[in-house]
């Protein structure tokens, strides 16, 4: 790899070595400073709180990046997904391209306009809407998740625009919706319509990432929620053997099932480092309204799972319902489940895809560091490019917040992801 390394950075790009351009692109990010923090104050102040998690949606947001792009000389494309529950909703994505010499081929930045809630106003320091620029950090709802990349792909374009060089492939911007509710109105409606993206393609999803910028996640979990309801019968707790107690009963169905899937679903994958296996974690319980001298006649309870990609949920899902089968005969209660989620995890990119490998060599030449290859439990756009069959990778260096309160980016951040965004397109073998 070292030799292919040295070839690619000594090999000239309109005379330029690919050393020089970099340089040149860190420090141009740094002359746009003003332009960046000025976009980046008031494309954060326009509330974009996911629609179905009770904000306004992304439209305000959309409509104000979109002529933005358009004031830089950039098409965009917007397609609007109707929300099939509100049909007086839609949501945009936009799409931004630079066309390549090999025009067959993009590069894809993807990265998510929406955020989550605000959540309990008083933990926040700072008003949420009205960001703040403070000692080199940008402080805002949504500032890092998503912010921080979707500006910094917004800025690498333009940026690639001014260069005016050739570009070898196309290179290309895909602002999406509904990202932090499962997808269905952003990312995955765009796949489902089989036409915008090609398998040629080169797919980084911004959206995922380590302080150092060195971790490129290749794979995540398949995720299942399930909420679990017990149903006894309600008697009085001084005459327990004329009842059923859903409590005493759900409390042992918790414990087997968190022993029993370990145990039946055992493989640990390192990538997926610290959580190597499946994980299948009661998480919430439903308050059951009776006084403590009541045996209740219902016990509700909510199981997390965070599945191998080796593994199908629906193993799992045969699995739990095996157990209750069990302990509907051995109690003689009634228990149901009910999925509340369910995202299957798209096959894991492989390391030596060459996306992975293009970025592991950016890192390498930008950043001079050595990255690895890591999977995660949660999940990002890129699932639903591996769902489809496109290899894509998730990557930034972004801050580890605590907490959802007083979300920030670090400045110096967005601007060396942007030099590795613009650079990549260089370094292509
Ligand atoms: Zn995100």
């Amino acid at each position: 790899v070292g030799k292919d390394v040295h070839k690619m950075v000594d090999r000239p790009v309109d005379g330029q070595s690919h050393a020089d351009l970099i340089a040149q692109m860190r420090q141009e990010f740094e002359t746009y400073l003003d332009k960046i923090t000025d976009f980046s104050l008031k494309v954060l102040s326009i509330e974009a709180t996911n629609a179905r998690m009770g904000g306004p949606g992304e439209a305000a947001r959309a409509m104000f990046i979109q002529k933005f792009l358009q004031g830089e000389g950039l098409d965009v494309q917007r397609v609007d997904v109707q929300d099939p529950k509100n049909l007086a909703r839609a949501s945009p994505n936009l799409i931004t391209l630079l066309h390549g010499r090999d025009s067959s081929k993009t590069l894809w930045y993807v990265v998510h306009m929406d955020t989550i809630p605000v959540g309990p106003r008083e933990l926040w320091r700072s008003d949420p809407f009205t960001p703040l620029l403070k000692e080199g950090k940008i402080i805002a709802r949504g500032a890092m998740d998503n912010g921080q990349s979707m500006i910094a792909s917004i800025f690498a374009l333009i940026k690639l625009k001014e260069l005016s060089q050739d570009l070898p492939i196309n290179v290309g911007v895909v602002l999406i919706s509904d990202e932090q509710f499962g997808n269905r109105l952003g990312i995955e409606y765009l796949l489902s319509r089989g036409d915008f993206f090609s398998k040629r393609d080169l797919i980084i999803v911004p959206d995922y990432g380590n302080a150092e910028g060195t971790e490129i996640e290749i794979a995540e979990k398949n995720l299942l929620w399930l909420r679990i309801l017990v149903k006894g019968k309600e008697v009085h707790a001084s005459l327990p053997g004329a009842g059923l107690n859903a409590h005493s009963v759900g409390a042992r169905l918790t414990v087997a099932l968190e022993e029993g899937l370990h145990k039946r679903f055992p493989k640990e994958n390192q990538i997926f480092s610290p959580e190597s296996s499946s994980t299948f974690e009661p998480t919430k319980l439903e308050p059951n309204l009776v006084g403590v001298n009541t045996i209740p006649r219902t016990h509700a309870f909510y199981l997390d799972c965070r599945i191998l990609p080796e593994y199908s949920p629906d193993e799992v899902l045969a699995a739990i319902d095996s157990t209750i089968r069990e302990f509907e005969v051995q109690f003689n209660v009634r228990i149901s489940t009910q999925v509340l989620l369910r995202d299957d995890a798209g096959s894991p990119t492989k390391e030596d895809s060459q996306v992975a490998q293009l970025l592991t060599n950016g890192i390498r030449i930008v950043r001079k560091k050595e990255s690895r290859f890591v999977g995660i439990g949660g999940h990002t756009a890129a699932n639903a490019f591996r769902k489809f069959g496109f290899p894509a990778v998730a990557w930034s260096t972004i801050v580890q917040l605590s907490g959802e309160a007083n979300e920030y980016c670090l400045v110096e951040n967005l601007l060396s992801d942007a030099t590795v965004f613009a650079s990549l397109p260089f370094l292509l073998p």
